[in-house]
């Protein structure tokens, strides 16, 4: 973090509008909010709502609700991403000149046959960080008119990171500055265990981790403060951070919340809803207890 960022540190919260929020969203929240105001910084708040079929302007006004209750004040404009596809892709189209994407044509179904076949071969296959099969490396092989014939008779593509080529630009090893555990320490960052991670989709015309890099440069965020089962992509944003010459946030995980089942927390576990438990007569000062704040 340069000398700027430390006189002008900038935190944000930014959840998917794809469901209600829940506890987990109100540790995330309130912890961004009071680190903010330790650091005597700025609270951003930015709606991650690339996924044009789950994310509704419903769960958005409801979460706007949630936090306004909560008593969070955050700068406006709210930054919403499904308004700036265009720069997404304009930094894709810079990847993509540097000659590190390849469109990527395999539904989720091939991959899983791909990887049950080489599993009943005896050969084991590797697993991302959230357990997902790496993806096949079939289309990255493809010759040029190969590929430029499935362009033409595909019904869509999805456009994915040559992982191997990317990190073969990289001068040094890449690392992450983490605060999560009260310290401030230097991590090393293992973006290959990702594989070629998706950058683009058909779909939903962007892809999280290509977004959430850009808006956190485009928006001057300098802590990023998020839950613990992030702190894995933290090392594909570094990388796209590099590739893309893009500065290096300060990194916060936090810890989850659980329900009894020990599971984390998720968005159709009614009980934990901050509208239900309001509904139920909780306040504000209720939530930060109950979340341990
Ligand atoms: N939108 C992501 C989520 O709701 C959080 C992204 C981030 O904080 O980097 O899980």
């Amino acid at each position: 973090m340069n000398a700027a960022a430390r006189q002008n540190p900038v935190f944000r919260f930014a959840p998917s509008p794809n469901g209600p929020l829940h506890l987990g969203h109100a540790l995330s929240a309130l912890l961004n909010a009071d680190m903010a105001r330790g650091a005597g910084g700025r609270l951003l708040l930015r709606m991650e709502d690339i996924d044009l079929t789950r994310c509704t302007p419903e769960f958005e006004i409801s979460a706007l609700g949630d936090l306004e209750w909560l008593g969070l004040d955050f700068e406006q404009p709210v930054r919403r991403q499904s308004e700036h596809f265009p720069l997404y892709r304009k930094a894709l189209d810079r990847l993509t000149a540097l000659g590190l994407t390849y469109p990527a044509f395999m539904t989720r179904g091939e991959v899983r046959a791909f990887v049950r076949s080489e599993e009943e071969a005896g050969r084991s296959w590797p697993r991302d960080p959230d357990g997902a099969p790496l993806y096949p490396p079939l289309d990255k092989a493809l010759s040029a008119s190969e590929r430029r014939e499935r362009l033409e008779t595909a019904d869509r593509h999805a456009i994915r990171l040559d992982m191997e080529k990317a990190l073969s630009l990289l001068g040094k090893p890449l690392t992450f500055v983490e605060t999560g555990s009260g310290k401030v320490e230097t991590l090393a960052a293992d973006p290959a265990a990702w594989g070629d991670v998706v950058l683009w989709r058909s779909d939903a015309p962007s892809s999280y981790h290509l977004s959430v890099t850009i808006d956190d440069a485009k928006q001057g965020v300098t802590h990023v403060v998020r839950g613990r089962d992030l702190f894995h992509a933290t090392a594909v944003h570094r990388l796209l951070q590099t590739l893309l010459d893009l500065p290096e946030p300060v990194y916060h995980h936090h810890r989850l919340l659980t329900d009894a089942q020990g599971r984390k927390l998720s968005k159709s576990d009614g009980d934990t809803g901050l509208a239900e438990l309001r509904a139920a007569g909780a306040s504000p000062a209720d939530i930060r207890a109950m979340v341990g704040l």
